[in-house]
C-alpha cells in the first residue's frame, strides 16, 4: 500500500473528496507567504503512472462523489499521464462526479489549448488556482512567478477549454503599503478574468513562511483587521463576475461571506460596509477561532 507524504494540503471544498497524491511538494515552492511543503519528505517529484494508478486502486470507493488530485501544482505533470489519471478515477469510482487539481499560472499557460481540452474531455472539471492578488509589485514581492495579465490568460484559457476555475485571493498579502493597491488591482484581475469561483482568504505569518523573517524585522506590515475588511470591501464592490461565487468563508478570515454573483452583489457590500462603519468587534470572527493551526 503506497502511504501518502505528510502534511497533504486540499482546497477545504474537498475535504470529503477522494485524494489521489500524484505529485509531492509543489513545483514552485517559493512564494514567500507559504509555509507548506516545507518538509524533508515534500521535495517536490512526480509520482510514476504505476504508482498513481496503484493509489487510485487502493482508495477507490462507490462512496466518494468527487476526486481531487494533488498536491500543490499537480497540473505540472504531462498531459498524457494526467488524462490516463483522470480516466482511470471514473473507472474505478462508478460515483464520481468531478474530477479538480490545484494548477499554477505557470503551467496552465505553459499547456497547449489542445491539452486543456484533452484534459476537459477527460473529465477534468475545475482548476484550483492561488491568485493571491491581481497587483504586480506585490505578485513580485511575494515571488508568485506571475503577474495580473498572465492570471488573466491563465483563467481565459481554463474556460475557453471548458474547464472551471477557482481562484484564491489573499487579503493583506500586500502588506499596509500595497493594501488598496492590493484591493484594487485584485477586483479588476477577478472582472477580467471572471473565474467561476472566488475564494478569499486572510494572510496569517507563519513561522517556516519566509515572509515571517520580513514581519518580524517591521520589513512588512500585516493591515489590521479593519484595513482587511477595507480590502474585502473594495474587492466585493468593484468585482463583477458574470455568474461566480464569491466566498470568504475560510477560517483564515474575520467576516464570512457566502454570495453569488451578480445576484448577491448589493447585500453582501452593504453588509460588509455597515460593519466597518460600526468597527464592531463582535460581528467579526475572533483572533483564536480564525487561526487555522487552533482548529485542527
Ligand atoms: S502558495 Fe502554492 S504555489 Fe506558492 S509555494 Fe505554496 S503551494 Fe507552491
Amino acid at each position: 500500500m503506497i502511504s501518502f507524504e505528510q502534511p497533504m494540503f486540499r482546497p477545504p471544498s474537498e475535504a470529503n473528496s477522494l485524494l489521489i497524491q500524484a505529485t509531492i511538494g509543489c513545483s514552485h515552492n517559493s512564494c514567500t507567504y507559504c509555509a507548506m511543503y516545507r518538509e524533508s519528505n515534500q521535495k517536490f517529484r512526480m509520482r510514476s503512472e504505476k504508482e498513481i494508478f496503484q493509489i487510485i486502486n487502493e482508495n477507490s470507493s462507490p462512496t466518494y462523489k468527487k476526486a481531487f488530485i494533488a498536491d500543490g501544482n499537480a497540473l505540472v505533470l504531462p498531459t498524457k499521464l494526467l488524462s490516463k489519471t483522470i480516466k482511470r478515477i471514473y473507472e474505478n469510482n462508478r460515483n464520481i462526479k468531478q474530477v479538480s487539481i490545484y494548477g499554477n499560472v505557470g503551467d496552465i499557460l505553459r499547456k497547449k489549448p489542445d491539452d486543456l481540452r484533452e484534459l476537459a474531455a477527460a473529465g477534468l472539471d475545475m482548476v484550483y488556482i492561488g491568485f493571491e492578488s491581481g497587483d504586480d509589485v506585490t505578485l513580485k514581492r511575494i515571488k508568485k512567478g506571475a503577474n495580473k495579465l498572465k492570471t488573466i490568460d491563465s483563467m481565459r484559457k481554463l474556460k475557453d477549454a471548458g474547464i472551471k476555475v477557482s481562484g484564491m485571493v489573499l487579503l493583506g498579502v500586500g502588506g499596509k503599503e500595497r493594501s488598496f493597491v492590493h484591493a484594487y488591482e485584485t477586483a479588476d484581475m477577478l472582472s477580467k478574468g471572471d473565474p467561476d469561483y472566488v475564494g478569499l482568504l486572510s494572510l496569517q505569518v507563519r513561522p517556516g513562511a519566509p515572509i515571517y523573517k520580513s514581519w518580524e524585522s517591521g520589513d512588512f506590515e500585516l493591515p489590521d483587521k479593519f484595513q482587511i475588511l477595507k480590502e474585502l470591501e473594495i474587492i466585493a464592490e468593484n468585482t463583477v463576475l458574470t455568474n461566480g461565487h464569491f466566498f470568504s468563508n475560510h477560517i483564515s478570515n474575520y467576516l464570512p461571506i457566502k454570495a453569488i454573483y451578480p445576484r448577491d452583489k448589493e447585500k453582501t457590500v452593504k453588509k460588509i460596509k455597515e460593519i466597518i462603519s460600526k468597527k464592531s468587534e463582535k460581528d467579526l470572527r475572533s483572533e483564536y477561532y480564525r487561526d487555522v493551526v487552533n482548529q485542527y
